[in-house]
């Protein structure tokens, strides 16, 4: 017995039935005036109640998502602790990453050796690589390699919780909570970069995320505690496709690299509603889509096509 509702089923039916029109059609893409009125219209940056100004810091008088301003304007976790600054845990200087091909990193080649390439929402020229179906999985292989190969120390569930400045108010290094043991570690640092990834665990205006439990704006609290400025901290981007069924895997995201590839975005009636190929900013919120779906047909929208699933898997064949 199928494990679709009813409603799903018919859908797929319509679907498949204007598959052999939509192959051949190409919607165009829309204007910047016309996505200039989308987003403002519809995306979440523009939603003034999902935002708060900053009282404090740098970025006084500015606007950042609600989540994230709780933790801006909040109280460091070593509020009222002594920090012995003199006890250095490690000294190290700063890795610098070369070029991850020149590394052994396996991207997808053509038979001349020369790299695959593919279109990704909005690019005019193709400029996106790929490891098969597993490029992060292949980089953090190298990465690791390398990072052990050189001898440089990892520490592993030992977060840093706040930098630690010079005398000259620079960047020295960084307090790391060690979650087993619950000591604070000092590391002393020649350079500090911070790579902490982004804040989609702080789920901003309740928005569902696929981001590892890490992603909840670490660097850019540690940043600005220390007296950066932050930029672009209003914005944060929203993927435009993730599986809906089955439940197990409901919200996981489905790759750019499927509408790159021929995916079409189509409501549930079938009807292709806009270009594959739109940036994500305008692909990604479904009420956007109102205003030309109804133009082209009631539904709601659903950004899969099977016959695109079945050409991204017999490209990943061929490579
Ligand atoms: C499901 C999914 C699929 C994706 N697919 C693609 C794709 O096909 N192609 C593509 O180009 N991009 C893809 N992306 C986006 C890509 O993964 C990210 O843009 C990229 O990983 C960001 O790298 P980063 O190093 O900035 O951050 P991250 O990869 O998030 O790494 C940040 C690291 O910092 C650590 N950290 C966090 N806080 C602290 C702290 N306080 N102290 C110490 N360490 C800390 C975290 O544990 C983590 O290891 C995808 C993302 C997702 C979620």
């Amino acid at each position: 017995m199928s494990t679709f509702t009813q409603e799903m089923l018919d859908s797929m039916k319509l679907v498949e039935a204007t598959r052999a029109e939509r192959l051949h059609k190409e919607l165009p893409r829309f204007s910047a005036e016309e996505k200039d009125q989308l987003l403002k219209e519809f995306h979440p940056d523009y939603s003034a109640k999902g935002f708060t100004v900053l009282s404090t810091g740098p970025n006084k008088g500015s606007k950042v998502p609600n989540e994230l301003a709780v933790l801006l304007e909040g109280k460091s976790r070593l509020e009222g602790v002594q920090v012995d600054l003199e006890r250095i845990y490690y000294d190290v200087d700063v890795l610098v990453i070369e070029w991850l091909s020149h590394l052994g990193v396996l991207f997808d080649k053509e038979a001349d050796g020369t790299m695959v390439t593919t279109h990704g929402g909005g690019t005019s020229r193709k400029r996106m690589h790929a490891c098969k179906d597993v490029t992060g999985a292949e980089i953090m292989r190298v990465l690791r390699d390398e990072v052990q190969n050189l001898g440089i120390p990892v520490l592993d569930y030992a977060p840093a919780i706040e930098l630690i400045k010079d005398a000259d108010g620079k960047a020295a290094g960084a307090v790391l909570l060690d979650l087993d043991s619950n000591e604070l570690l000092v590391v002393r640092a020649k350079t500090v970069i911070l790579a902490t990834g982004g804040a989609g665990r702080l789920h901003y205006q309740g928005f569902p995320t696929s981001n590892h439990y890490g992603a909840t704006a670490d660097g850019l609290v540690l940043a600005y505690r220390a007296g950066a400025r932050l930029i672009y901290a209003d914005a944060i981007q929203y993927h435009p496709t993730g599986v809906a069924f089955p439940a197990q895997i409901y919200g996981a995201l489905v790759t750019e690299k499927v509408r790159s590839v021929g995916a079409q975005l189509v409501n549930s009636k079938g009807v292709a509603f806009m270009n594959p190929l739109e940036t994500r900013d305008v692909a990604a919120h479904p009420r956007m889509h109102g205003p030309r779906q109804r133009r082209q047909g009631p539904g709601r929208c659903r950004p899969v096509a099977r016959h695109a699933h079945d050409r991204y898997a017999a490209r990943r064949r061929d490579h």
